[in-house]
Order: structure tokens, then C-alpha cells, then sequence
């Protein structure tokens, strides 16, 4: 018997975490041990329905039987080379997700915030070795209430102050405007522009989705002004709103497009930089890398997500199912619901604050066995795995109203 002489409760647990793991999260009081689909159990055997899905990183559910299946074969052949050597899985992944996203090369690495920094890194590169910009004066513009994780350079640009509080001296080359402005923008970008870096939804902020016609403007006016738009489609991408990218709810075809969470099926942190050979080509050997990047088993999982993407049954999903959130959630609009925006199988809620901030109706709700996120004040964000039935979308939205009109 290898199982410990008795196994530690859920409050067991948790203050057991206390002393010895950094305070930098404040998770709900909730203890996972086991999760199939859209459903998590926790220690205690009591079960809810996941309705965060990893902030995406879980858009085909926890453990899906092709992905489980593909990282399996995948420990049982070839785990890691490096890049140092070649490996047998890379060529496919590569060709696939260009594929996939409409792009001519890929920069496989691991989570988003590396996706990101290499975004900012090839961009730099672009504005000096194809642009050129002089020297050490190209500059991003990127947008105020923006995500794009945690490094030292990424919440140097933060307009966040618990983010950044404490953590200069920040690298300096970003311009901050106003989210949804083309105006601002235009009068930001000038001849030492390299790009536009923005999240085509700002998923962190509350799900801002830009008034139609904002992302085409912001296509159209990079190319005019010859600097790249990188799109961060980090948790915006691969499904997420009913399309392969988010951006394609417009014309609109980005220079380079920034992918993670899905990407790794929930399984392994897999995150990609796509774009054009003009742009992605300026990269030479030793200019830039990473010791787990694009190894086999990220690679094979990767293979099979794009895989899952390749039938189009996701994005299906995530657009039918988005009409049933935006119903629900449109029922709820002046009985605790104040506001809310959604594409796809996302939402951000705006709860009126007398009945309590997000944090609480979000306690309030794992209570009765659903599981959400506030992102700040009263505002809960939705995002089921894509993989959720109507019926159980239906059944967390009956909680959401049981939770916020008792
Ligand atoms: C989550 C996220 C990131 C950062 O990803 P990590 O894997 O947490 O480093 C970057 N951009 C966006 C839009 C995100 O949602």
C-alpha cells in the first residue's frame, strides 16, 4: 500500500499550503483532486462544474480522451531532445498549426508570457534588420488594461498597479492608448513603430470586445504606417469565441498572432509565435530559444489540439452554445446582472455590487457546485470548456440566477 495512512481534508490542506507556498494567488477555497470533462471532484468527493477552464487553457476539457491518448504514446516513445537535435514531432506540429492559423512559420515555446517576450523580441528584430529603425529606438504600442502576463518587461507595461507595484525598473520602448481608440493609436504610432501588440478581447480586463471595425482599423493603419500587429490570442484563440481566432470575427489578418493555454490541451504548457516568413525569418541561430520549446511531448499534445481544431466541431460549439450564455445571461440583465459582454463560450459579468463583489458571488457559487473567476470589482468572467453540454451551460446559468435573486 503506497497511499499515505489517512489523507488530509480539503481545510487540512489548505492550511497546510500557508506556511510554505507563496501568497502570490488567492484561489477559492476549493481543493481539486480529480476532474473528467467539464466536471472537477474535489477531496471530499463533492463535484462542480468547471466553468473557468484553466482561463482557457482547459477550451477541450479536463483530460480529453485524444489528448490523454496522444501524451501517453508520446511518454512512451521520446519525452525531450532539446534543440539541440532534431526530433521526429516538430516538422508536423510546425506545418499543422501554420496551417491551422492561416501563417507561414512557427516559434514554439512554452507558456503565454514567453510567447509574448518573443513576440516583442521578433518584432524589435523586424523593425531594425527589415524596417530600420535605429538602433535601440524601436518602440510597441500597446493598449491601457492590457494582459500579457507576468515578466519584468510584460508588467512593465501593465497599466495594472498590483502588477507593477514594486517591480522596476520596467525595459523601456512601450506606449500605452486607450483600448478601442483608433484616434489615440494613430497618434501614437510613428517612424520608430515596430508594432501594435494587442489582445483582440481583453480577456483579463473583464472580456472587452472592441466596437466592430476597431481591429480591422488597427490592421489597416499598422500597414499604412509599416509596423506589424501582433494579436495576443493567448486565451482569445483557438475556439475560445467561435472561431479558430478571434480576430477573424473581422477581416482581419495579423502579422503575428501569440497562442498558449489551449494549446496545451491542459496537459503540458505548449505556447507558439505564428506569422509571416518576413517577419518570424528574421531570426537567426543563437538569437533566440528555449531548452523546452517545442519538445516531443508538448509537440505531440500540440499535434493533437490542432488536430481537435482541424474539424471545425469546437468553434461550431463554442458559436451555438455562446447563444445560449448570451440568452441566459441577457434573462439575468437587471435581476443582479447589470451588464454583460460575450463571443462565444465567453463572458464577462458585471454583477451589481450591492449583492456582493465577484469574489464572493464566485464563493457563492462553488457552493453550489460551480466554479468561476472574478477578474476585479463585481465582474465574473465565464468560460466553460467547449466541450460542455447545453444542458450543463443551462444548469450553471440556473445557479447564477438562484445565487444572485435569493
Ligand atoms: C494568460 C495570458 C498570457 C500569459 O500566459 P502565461 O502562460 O500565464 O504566461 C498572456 N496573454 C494573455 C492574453 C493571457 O490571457
Amino acid at each position: 500500500m503506497t497511499a499515505p495512512a489517512r489523507a488530509r481534508g480539503s481545510q487540512e490542506l489548505i492550511r497546510a499550503e500557508e506556511p510554505v507556498l507563496a501568497h502570490n494567488y488567492h484561489p477559492l477555497p476549493v481543493v481539486v483532486a480529480r476532474a473528467e470533462g467539464a466536471w472537477v471532484e474535489d477531496v471530499e468527493g463533492r463535484r462542480y462544474l468547471d466553468m473557468l477552464a484553466g482561463y482557457s487553457a482547459l477550451n477541450f476539457g479536463h483530460r480529453h480522451p485524444a489528448l490523454v491518448d496522444a501524451a501517453h504514446r508520446q511518454l512512451d516513445r521520446l519525452t525531450l531532445t532539446s534543440r539541440a537535435f532534431h526530433h521526429d514531432r516538430l516538422a508536423g506540429f510546425a506545418e499543422r498549426l501554420a496551417a491551422l492559423t492561416g501563417t507561414d512559420m512557427v516559434l514554439p515555446m512554452n507558456t503565454g508570457a514567453e510567447a509574448v517576450e518573443s513576440g516583442i523580441k521578433v518584432a524589435r528584430k523586424w523593425a531594425y534588420d527589415v524596417k530600420g529603425v535605429p538602433a535601440d529606438r524601436a518602440t510597441i504600442v500597446v493598449a491601457a488594461d492590457n494582459f500579457h502576463g507576468r515578466t519584468t518587461t510584460i508588467v512593465g507595461f501593465s497599466t495594472d498597479e498590483t502588477a507593477r507595484a514594486g517591480f522596476g525598473p520596467f525595459t523601456p520602448g512601450f506606449r500605452v492608448v486607450p483600448y478601442n481608440d483608433l484616434a489615440a493609436l494613430e497618434e501614437a504610432v510613428d517612424e520608430t513603430t515596430a508594432a501594435v501588440l494587442m489582445e483582440p478581447i481583453q480577456g483579463e480586463a473583464g472580456v472587452l470586445i472592441p466596437d466592430d471595425g476597431y481591429l480591422a482599423g488597427v490592421r489597416e493603419l499598422t500597414r499604412r504606417a509599416g509596423c506589424l500587429f501582433v494579436a495576443d490570442e493567448i486565451q482569445s484563440g483557438l475556439g475560445r469565441t467561435g472561431r479558430t481566432l478571434a480576430v477573424e470575427h473581422e477581416p482581419v489578418v495579423p502579422d503575428v498572432v501569440l497562442l498558449g493555454k489551449a494549446l496545451g490541451g491542459g496537459i503540458v504548457p505548449v505556447s507558439a509565435v505564428v506569422g509571416s516568413r518576413e517577419v518570424l525569418g528574421v531570426l537567426r541561430p543563437g538569437e533566440h530559444g528555449s531548452t523546452f520549446g517545442g519538445n516531443p511531448l508538448a509537440a505531440a499534445v500540440g499535434t493533437a489540439v490542432v488536430e481537435l481544431l482541424e474539424t471545425g466541431e469546437f468553434q461550431r460549439r463554442a458559436a451555438e452554445l455562446g447563444t445560449v450564455l448570451r440568452e441566459g445571461l441577457a434573462a439575468l440583465v437587471g435581476r443582479g446582472v447589470v451588464g454583460f459582454r460575450a463571443r462565444g463560450l465567453w463572458a464577462g459579468v458585471d454583477v451589481d455590487p450591492a449583492l456582493g463583489s465577484g469574489r464572493e458571488i464566485s464563493e457563492r457559487l462553488m457552493r453550489e457546485g460551480v466554479l468561476v473567476k472574478d477578474t476585479h470589482g463585481s465582474t465574473i468572467r465565464l468560460a466553460p470548456p467547449l466541450t460542455v453540454t447545453g444542458e450543463e451551460l443551462r444548469g450553471a446559468l440556473g445557479t447564477l440566477e438562484k445565487v444572485l435573486t435569493s
